[in-house]
């Protein structure tokens, strides 16, 4: 089976690095590719730095309207592709066809916004700031940016920041995780049809190695990650080190609180998509379960009776929930869930020991629920990153918002109520940077920034919206005086 190709200079090429890693169907085992990995990685990330620098200078200079033309250009050759790029992403990432079109309509969202970019770069000018002289504030683009993504969404994450690199002017690597590379060759063959620059947006495979070298390389001037805790703590210390601007988005431990005056019937089927959907592989999937008041049978009957309908299959055909991505993956959940039992958590349904038949080789489980799980114990604190809810019990919302704020992570914190009042406290206190109010995945739209906090960011600006249109380019600040011609006396 041949190497995956990088995509360089507007060209297709080999990597130089002789060694490659095997990408696998996580429902099958089949072998879908081999990508190429290990030190000598770090020369195609030097080719395809020096080739987007030269790209860079030619393509600053077309004018903003001009570029964001191959933005609707993208959108079409997105649209008329999701299918196909729905159906890769199934069998690299094992998601169902359902969710891997949805990622895929997130990333045309992006598209679009980024389509804005001529109001959204617009600059400010003050006429007259003192007599004669007027300020104004110019946005020019950063330079060559990277970006280095997680397995969990092989086709969206791109374009939280893509599509705005480009429209503000930038030239754009992309680095994408060794476990799901394949989507990025068919987004980069939709790419190579736009009229760009040959090397504005290059595809570099790769591991630690070629990461490593995108964060040393004095030509990118931008890093925008998204992936586990520790490495974004790594990549965002590395890149300013190196004097880049950073934006790293972590992982995530995301708390669900349901107060007594819930819809039950409501919450109970929108929680469980939270938990499980893309098996639970989501950075906003929620995870911790916390019930309220007196009533918290109703809601775990009611959240027992939706799970355990849920069905567990190959994505491409009609079940609700696919694999894990990897056997390890597997494994380290299956440990997980052990250790909240032996720490004295009630398994309600327990998914280990899963065969999926015709499958059996797959990394599959199914939902798990466990009660009564331990507050000062780890599974309550690591995100597990799969298919388990974890329910605890608190007496109020005061000593539940306590516990969401206990907490080391900051991408999301959800409330299920019919209280305005209860709502309105919960959105005001919760230290989350994403916030869901009877909502079970609270993902910003293209509109507005991915807002991760505590230790699930670390920087300053967000992916997405305006606050990606301000990572991707630098304010310069013009001061003019004219000597006023027109009152002299010639
Ligand atoms: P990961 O951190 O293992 O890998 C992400 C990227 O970093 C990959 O491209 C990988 O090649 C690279 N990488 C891995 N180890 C590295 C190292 N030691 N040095 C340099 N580079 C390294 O993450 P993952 O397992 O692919 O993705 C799952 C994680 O991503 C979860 O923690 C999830 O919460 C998080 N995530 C966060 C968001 C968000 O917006 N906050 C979105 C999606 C996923």
């Amino acid at each position: 089976m041949s190497i995956l190709k990088n995509y360089i200079d507007g060209r297709w090429s080999e990597s130089v690095s002789k060694d490659s890693i095997p990408v696998y169907n996580p429902a099958t085992q089949e072998v879908l590719a081999h990508v190429p990995s290990g030190p000598d990685t770090t020369k195609d990330v030097d080719r395809a730095a020096k080739a987007a620098q030269k790209a860079y200078k030619e393509w600053s200079k077309v004018p903003v309207m001009k570029r964001v033309q191959v933005l609707y250009h993208l959108k079409t050759l997105l649209e008329d592709n999701r299918e196909a790029l729905a159906e890769i992403i199934t069998k690299e990432a094992g998601k169902t066809r359902a969710e891997s079109l949805g990622e895929i309509q997130r990333a045309i969202e992006n598209v679009e916004v980024a389509c804005g970019t001529p109001m959204l770069m617009a600059g400010d000018i003050i006429e007259d700031i003192a007599t004669g002289i007027d300020e104004m504030m110019i946005r020019q683009p950063l330079g060559v940016s990277a970006c280095i993504t997680p397995f969990n969404f092989p086709g969206m994450i791109v374009f939280w920041f893509l599509p705005y690199a480009i429209a503000t002017g930038n030239a754009f690597i992309v680095k994408p995780s060794e476990k799901v590379p394949m989507t990025m060759m068919k987004i980069f063959e939709l790419l190579d049809q736009l009229d760009l620059p040959a090397g504005l947006v290059s595809l570099v495979h790769g591991g630690k190695e070629s990461v490593d070298a995108l964060l040393e390389h004095p030509i990118v001037k931008g890093i925008s990650f998204v992936g586990s805790t520790p490495v974004a703590r790594y990549i965002y210390s590395k890149g300013t080190a190196n004097g880049k601007r950073v934006q790293a988005q972590g992982g995530a431990k995301n708390p669900v609180v349901v107060l007594p005056d819930a819809d039950i019937e409501m919450s109970s089927k929108i929680i469980a998509d939270s938990v499980y959907g893309c098996a639970g592989q989501r950075c906003l999937a929620a995870s911790t379960i916390i019930t309220v008041g007196d009533d918290k049978g109703v809601i775990k009957d009611a959240l027992y009776e939706t799970v355990k309908t849920r069905t567990t299959g190959y994505g491409l055909e009609d079940v609700d929930m696919g694999p894990v991505i990897t056997a390890e993956s597997k494994n380290r959940i299956e440990g997980l869930i052990q250790k909240g039992v032996d720490e004295g958590a009630t398994p309600l349904l327990d998914g280990r020991n899963t065969k999926i038949s015709g499958y059996e080789k797959g990394n599959f489980l199914t939902p798990t629920i466990l009660e009564n799980v331990a507050l000062d114990k780890e599974l309550i604190k690591t995100e597990i990153f799969g298919p388990v809810m974890s329910l605890v019990h608190m007496k109020n919302i005061e000593e539940a918002l306590q516990f969401v704020n206990n907490g080391s992570y900051g991408n999301m914190a959800c409330l299920f109520t019919t209280s305005g009042a209860n709502a309105r406290k919960f959105r005001n206190e919760a230290d989350a940077g994403n916030i869901g109010i009877n909502i079970g995945v609270a993902a910003p739209m293209a509109q507005f920034p991915f807002s991760g906090w505590k230790d699930s960011f670390f920087g300053d600006l967000h992916g997405q919206g305006k606050h990606a249109i301000e990572f991707f380019t630098q304010t310069k600040v013009v001061i003019e005086r004219w000597p006023n011609i027109w009152s002299r006396k010639f």
